[in-house]
């Protein structure tokens, strides 16, 4: 009888635990894909790139004369029915650690129990066991630089090779198809302008975390923040769906480091700001959800009717740099960090619009798109979060702009208005936008709604009327 690998945020062959122990059983492996409720309520960007990583898990596994059957529906009727469709006694899956997946996968566990089914949990998301990093009282940790300095001498196992052979069962289970699925058609907007950008698939990130090693990450230390260069992996979209693991990430920095790069330290740190936003995650739930630091309900944020929420959307502020990073978004479903910050920032302090609001859209937009990420980065920057910027630490957009893109590359990358001949990054977002924002290239810029010295005095006003 086979058993089954539960595929999820897990879309690759390599250094794959769950796959990896299906294998090593020796039996007919039958790898499956339920799209699930969870995965229906994702944002338009997350459910295409999903059918992207999909479509390459599936031709990956069909050139080893293997096959990726496709289900939909609740996951513990799907996986129970399937193993008793098939005979399967035991399920292997990658443990997952949002609240609504730890929610799922008991309910399946229960389901599989019932009809006297093993699921096997696997590690393979993350590079440490959020619940055994503990402080030296036995707690959870509150603070970046002292979980760094928890985890960075610990010891991390040897990557796993690629399975060298996924033994086939004899009669294929019946699969939907992924056309059927029209998970593109969830991107109401310029999905083929996004699929330009996007690096899908496992072959892609290997190259890519090659590529980056050997050229980029000896400067990574000093480029990181400058968003016109190449200078970060880009891999943050791969390791999201599960087509790198965050192993062979950490192996390659740690190679790098012994070859006497800079930069791969500061490779490793930021890595392990994943780990962190998992660990709080599964200790602080609500960070998904609430203000993390209690206070902050009273705060006068602007709600969803906000106009100005809409003009930050659609790259319409009339803040260039913040203008730029909104059209990088909503073009490539990427946004580089340093411009993830200041558009943030933006938004909840200069405009007073909730960070929920932010951090929904990015949700929508990002094709790395990771809850824990997302909800941390978007609580460090409206104050609000753990180990959080101070709120008075008020981003001046145009500083940034003049400090972390002196020559203005990545502006007139993505800016086309006022360019004789624009780029294509820069025209590429008026192909991607939906007609009703009716906005051309040859469009005047708007004035902004607000003064960055007025933005900034009106939100350190709010945050007063907070402490009183
Ligand atoms: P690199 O600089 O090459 O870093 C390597 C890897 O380390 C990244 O791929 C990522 O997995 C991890 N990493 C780096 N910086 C961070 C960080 N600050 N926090 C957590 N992990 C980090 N990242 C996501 O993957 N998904 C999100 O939804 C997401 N939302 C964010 C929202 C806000 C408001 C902010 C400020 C940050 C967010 N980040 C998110 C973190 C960060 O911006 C991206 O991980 C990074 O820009 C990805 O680019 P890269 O792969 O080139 O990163």
């Amino acid at each position: 009888t086979p058993v089954i690998w539960w595929v999820r945020r897990d879309l690759r062959l390599t250094d794959n635990p769950a796959l990896h122990a299906a294998c090593a059983t020796g039996r007919p492996v039958i790898p499956v894909y339920v799209l699930d409720p969870l995965d229906e309520q994702m944002g338009a960007a997350p459910k295409f790139r999903l059918g992207l990583g999909m479509e390459a898990l599936s031709r990956a596994l069909q050139n080893r004369g293997s096959d990726l059957v496709l289900r939909r529906g609740d996951a513990h009727t799907v996986v129970s029915q399937l193993a008793q469709e098939t005979g399967a006694k035991e399920v292997f899956a990658a443990r997952a650690y949002h609240p609504d997946e730890i929610a799922r996968d008991l309910q399946v566990q229960d389901a599989l129990d019932h009809i006297g089914v093993a699921p096997r949990w696997h590690a393979g998301r993350l590079l440490f066991d959020p619940y055994t990093v503990k402080t030296a009282a036995g707690g959870f940790f509150k603070v970046f630089t002292p979980f760094w300095k928890a985890v960075r001498p610990l010891g991390i196992a040897a990557c796993l090779s690629d399975p060298s052979r996924i033994p086939a069962p004899r009669h294929w289970p019946i699969s939907g198809r992924l056309e059927d699925w029209n998970l593109a058609s969830s991107m109401n907007r310029g999905a083929q302008v996004v699929l330009r950008y996007c690096q899908v698939g496992e072959a892609a990130a290997l190259d890519r975390l090659h590529q980056f090693t050997d050229e980029q990450i000896a400067s990574y230390g000093n480029d990181r923040d400058l968003p016109g260069q190449d200078a970060t992996s880009r891999l943050s979209q791969n390791l999201t769906w599960g087509e790198i693991s965050p192993r062979q990430m950490w192996h390659s920095g740690q190679v790098a480091m012994a070859q006497g790069r800079p930069g791969a330290e500061t490779f490793l740190k930021q890595l392990v700001w994943r780990e962190f936003a998992y660990h709080l995650m599964v200790h602080t739930p609500h960070i998904l959800t609430e203000n993390w630091r209690a206070g902050w309900e009273r705060f006068p944020w602007l709600g969803e009717e906000a106009e100005s929420a809409r003009i930050w959307q659609r790259g319409q502020t009339g803040v260039d740099f913040v203008d730029a990073a909104m059209r990088e978004l909503y073009t490539t479903g990427y946004m580089h960090n340093r411009l993830r910050m200041i558009t943030a920032s933006y938004l909840c302090k200069h405009l007073m619009v909730h960070w929920k609001i932010g951090m929904k859209w990015f949700e929508d937009c990002l094709v790395d798109w990771d809850p824990a990420c997302n909800a941390m980065g978007w609580q460090w920057v409206a104050g609000s979060g753990p180990d959080a910027a101070p709120f008075f630490r008020v981003f001046n957009p145009e500083r940034q702009r003049d400090r972390f893109d002196p020559k203005q590359t990545y502006l007139q990358r993505w800016i086309a208005e006022g360019q004789t001949h624009p780029p294509q990054t820069a025209t590429d977002f008026f192909d991607a936008i939906p007609y009703q924002w009716r906005m051309t290239p040859a469009d005047l810029r708007p004035d902004p709604v607000i003064s960055l010295a007025q933005g900034r005095a009106r939100a350190l006003d709010a945050y007063k009327s907070l402490s009183k």
